[in-house]
């Protein structure tokens, strides 16, 4: 029976990883911190905990990545102690990760030269998409790549996409960023214009969400900003790092003025929280610069 790797054992990770543990795959997991809870979630699942990448991929088929960002991909890949040191010739990494366009391309390449075969894979859907395995995943690299995967993507997803060559599914995922993150400021300004009129905001949830104004984040994240739950699901500094990532692609190409309000909006959220912690909270945080009325210090 193959085995299987996957290394980066956060929100996202951690859930992915477990539903390749329950639907009886062998998977090694690794984490950097060995802390992190999300290791628990895994071996609960059934995935075998490991303490090295090297153990991790020693003999594996498949190698699974779901890290923060692109440099955090590298490192995992190419350190001394990394991926490429000790995976065998012709395995296939698919990196869950949103690390951008190019980022994808320059990795694939690099692998390519040294006999690893490599997909971009990054997913939308949410860490509640992640656990109920109903991720939507965006795939870029061969189609045969892709074939040798699909049956793996299956168990993580309902909805995958091949979307070209790699680096494609990174181009589709950026495009979906700019969507979740300038709908996050309309969700935002809803629900606190509901708040000025004093309407409940669960009717906003309710009857909103059935019509024309429908979308993922107010089913999901509404609610939670209803209970002030500012947990992270989707981490703003991450956010931020995806806008970021649309505005290195568009290199000064173009100006995207609601990529850019949103981002702003983003920062002004993580001073609503004391230092350091404002960039872990869910991405739902936006409603509190709306509510410590900071947008009005906007240009
Ligand atoms: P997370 O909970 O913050 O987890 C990040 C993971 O990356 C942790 O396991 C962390 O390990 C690991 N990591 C970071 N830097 C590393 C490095 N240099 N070397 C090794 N490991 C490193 O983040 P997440 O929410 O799972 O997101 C992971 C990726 O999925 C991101 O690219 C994000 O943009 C994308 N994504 C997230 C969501 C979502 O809803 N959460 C949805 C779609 C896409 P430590 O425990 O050691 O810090």
């Amino acid at each position: 029976m193959p085995k299987h790797a996957f290394l980066g054992m956060g929100i996202m990770g951690a859930a992915m990883a477990a539903n390749l543990g329950r639907s009886g795959l062998v998977t090694n997991v690794w984490n950097r911190t060995t802390t992190n809870p999300g290791i628990q979630i895994a071996k609960k699942a059934g995935c075998n905990v490991t303490k090295s990448i090297e153990e991790a991929v020693n003999n594996v088929d498949f190698i699974f990545i779901c890290v923060s960002d692109a440099p955090d991909v590298e490192k995992v890949l190419f350190s001394s102690e990394g991926v490429v040191e000790n995976a065998k010739k012709g395995s296939l990494i698919i990196d869950f990760s949103t690390i951008g366009t190019k980022a994808a391309k320059s990795l694939g390449l690099r692998l390519k030269e040294i006999g690893l075969r490599f997909l971009d894979a990054p997913v939308s859907g949410g860490d509640s998409g992640a656990r109920n395995g109903s991720l939507t995943i965006m795939v870029g690299g061969t189609d045969k790549d892709f074939s040798d995967s699909l049956t793996l993507l299956k168990v993580l997803g309902k909805n995958i996409h091949h979307c070209g060559p790699v680096g494609s599914g990174q181009a589709v995922k950026l495009v979906n960023q700019i969507l979740c993150g300038i709908n996050m400021v309309a969700l935002s300004e809803a629900m606190r214009l509901a708040e000025i009129q004093e309407i409940d905001p669960n009717l906003v949830v309710e009857i909103c969400s059935t019509g024309a104004a429908g979308s993922w984040a107010l089913s999901n994240l509404g609610p939670k900003m209803i209970q002030s739950d500012f947990s992270a699901g989707f981490k703003v500094k991450d956010m931020l790092k995806d806008l970021r990532l649309v505005n290195e692609e568009l290199s000064g190409r173009e100006n995207f003025s609601g990529v850019n309000l949103a981002q702003k909006l983003f920062e002004l959220a993580i001073t609503t929280f004391p230092q350091g912690q404002g960039g872990l909270k869910g991405t739902q945080s936006m409603v509190l610069a709306y509510k410590n009325g900071l947008q009005n210090k906007l240009p």
